[in-house]
């Protein structure tokens, strides 16, 4: 009964360790009391040090200039439907491309259909396609959480690496569009199930007082979230007057997770409620496909498909995360020069994100770097020790 009174106690004396009492919502607290984003004194605190780095991994991101491949092929007498390259959207995207591949499947009630891949694509993808009628089989080499999908941050970012600017067309940004808003609506339905899969969290991306303009992305991905504002929240710019401070500015917004290990648990479990299937094997060759029963596959391979398919266009894109250990009375996510943290309830992702976008391009190389990962969690320590914290 107490916890409430010593929760807040402990909040107030963060704040003032921190020493926010001069920011605006402070100082004139009587008139502003009623501004929660005028209120930032509400940082969790992230034990951000080495010894807290319980495992980094690393993952590929499956990045295609032209954007996901969503095209039909027919192998000997089977229909394939792809639905890979993602790039850093997979899980965003994901229910939102499936629809799209399960239309271009064709399906009937009942028809037997082969997904090849269980990561964020091929789980739910095949999970519409049940609910399309069909009677599937999960084909896959790995299934999580030894998936790439399992290593992803794990939030809303269905824009990320996702399209060159210079292969844009009005085609593809429209089919964007219509994945994005889709995938969104499903997750507003996938909220306060048990163990929390989905949830909202408050983002706080902090504006360094040091701060170096941002250096122009090498690559061109091409940004399209201005399509989607009305659907996302936007949150608030609070400027910070404190200059004992190293952020000038907070944008406080709200931010949606997805804690993968419970929702990738919940995801197989919806698909074998379904009646699904899943064989594990290594495909080698597209030919193989010929020797499954199934009519229909539909091609869930991620990276994988660069190999498979002899796929060029697939280019990785490198990304490596410190996971700390977690921490659940912490559940927030920041950014702070340039690495990006996710407190979730499964791990505690802290990712430098490198000079600019072109970190990590074209890399293939997924043996983690540990000076990289604790440079990360470096800056995040060196943060909280500049607002009097020892972590
Ligand atoms: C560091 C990092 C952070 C990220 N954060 C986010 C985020 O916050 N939000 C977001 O939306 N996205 C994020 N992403 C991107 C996201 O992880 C990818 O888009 C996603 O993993 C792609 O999923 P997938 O299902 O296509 O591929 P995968 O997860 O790689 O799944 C491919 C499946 O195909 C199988 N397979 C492959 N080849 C074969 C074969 N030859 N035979 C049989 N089976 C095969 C594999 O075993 C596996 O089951 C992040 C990526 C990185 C690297």
């Amino acid at each position: 009964m107490t916890r409430p009174f010593h929760r807040r106690k402990a909040l107030m004396t963060a704040a003032s360790l921190a020493g926010l009492s001069a920011l605006p919502g402070c100082a004139g607290a009587r008139s502003r009391r009623h501004d929660l984003d005028a209120d930032v004194r509400h940082l969790p605190v992230i034990r951000a040090r080495n010894d807290r780095i319980d495992r980094i991994t690393v993952c590929l991101r499956p990045f295609r200039a032209a954007g996901p491949r969503l095209e039909v092929e027919q192998v000997g007498r089977k229909s394939v439907v792809h639905n890979y390259g993602h790039g850093g959207s997979g899980w965003s995207l994901s229910w939102g491309t499936a629809k799209l591949a399960v239309e271009r499947a064709a399906i009937s009630p009942g028809q037997k259909i082969g997904v090849i891949g269980c990561g964020a694509i091929g789980l739910t993808t095949a999970i519409v396609a049940q609910q399309a009628g069909a009677q599937v089989t999960i084909y896959a080499q790995e299934t999580p959480p030894f998936v790439r999908s399992a290593r992803a941050s794990g939030s809303w970012t269905p824009s990320s690496r996702i399209v060159k600017t210079s292969n844009l067309t009005p085609e593809f940004a429209a089919r964007w569009e219509q994945m994005a808003r889709y995938s969104f609506s499903c997750y507003q339905n996938l909220q306060g199930l048990p163990g929390n899969p989905i949830e909202w969290d408050t983002f706080y991306g902090l504006k360094s007082r040091d701060a170096r303009p941002t250096p122009p992305d090498p690559i061109g991905f091409a940004e399209l979230g201005d399509r989607i504002r009305d659907i996302e929240p936007q949150g608030n710019r609070v400027p910070v007057h404190d200059a004992r401070l190293p952020y000038c500015e907070v944008l406080k917004q709200p931010n949606l997770i997805f804690n993968v290990t419970t929702y990738a648990d919940y995801l197989m479990r919806q698909f074998f409620e379904r009646g699904g299937k899943i064989r594990t094997m290594t495909l080698h060759h597209p030919s193989e496909l010929t020797a499954l029963p199934d009519p229909v596959f539909i091609n869930c391979t991620g990276y994988g498909a660069r190999a498979l398919w002899n796929d060029e266009s697939i280019i990785p894109v490198r990304g490596q995360i410190a996971w700390l250990i977690p921490q659940p009375e912490a559940l927030f996510s920041m950014e702070y020069e340039n690495v990006y943290v996710v407190s979730r309830r499964d791990g505690i992702v802290v990712q430098w994100q490198g000079e600019d976008m072109g970190h990590g391009y074209n890399r293939t190389d997924e043996t983690p770097n540990v000076d990289e990962a604790r440079r990360g969690v470096s800056i995040i320590n060196g943060l909280y020790k500049s607002m009097g914290y020892n972590v």
